[in-house]
């Protein structure tokens, strides 16, 4: 069994990443049976099915680096320190949401200060949004998860195109 185990619920809808002591433990309780174990890329079921109630997705810092692929929105830049932009700056009204939160460089953010972006003549590689992703695992987590190709097929369905 690999370091990181996928947990999915009884009816396949993945429900966290975690390590292999606490699948180990699912295991040994019969709370849980394997799926797939193949090398990195283990999956344990539960037995019966875990009723969660839906969490809402909330932009952390994290999770807009992620969404952004830590490359600035403005000029593209991966080299330099980055920060998040309020595209609608927060003295203007511009909330702490998905589509106001960008990933950007400091020497962007100085420039274009408390102005939108058209005022500064700055425009962004892409809109940003509300990615869509399983929101029983945290975006930065699930993105990570989406890259082991033993995973992908209990993933993918919930990925959209979030990148
Ligand atoms: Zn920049």
């Amino acid at each position: 069994m690999g370091e990181e185990v996928l947990v999915l619920n009884h009816n396949y809808q993945p429900l966290n990443v975690t390590n292999r002591k606490r699948a180990l433990v699912l295991l040994y309780l019969g709370k849980a049976h394997v799926v797939d174990d193949m090398g990195n890329a283990s999956v344990v079921r539960l037995n019966h099915h875990v009723k969660r109630p839906m969490p809402v997705l909330r932009p952390s810092r994290k999770s807009i680096f992620t969404r952004d692929g830590y490359r600035c929105v403005y000029c593209g830049a991966t080299h330099l320190p980055l920060t998040i932009d309020h595209v609608i700056p927060r003295v203007r009204g511009g909330t702490d949401d998905w589509d106001n939160l960008v990933c950007c460089c400091t020497k962007c953010n100085n420039a274009k200060g408390d102005r939108l972006p058209d005022e500064a003549g700055m425009t962004m590689v892409r809109k940003p949004r509300r990615p869509k992703c399983l929101p029983y695992i945290s975006y930065p987590k699930f993105m990570a998860a989406l890259r082991n190709p033993g995973w992908m097929d209990y993933l993918e369905p919930y990925a959209a195109s979030a990148s």
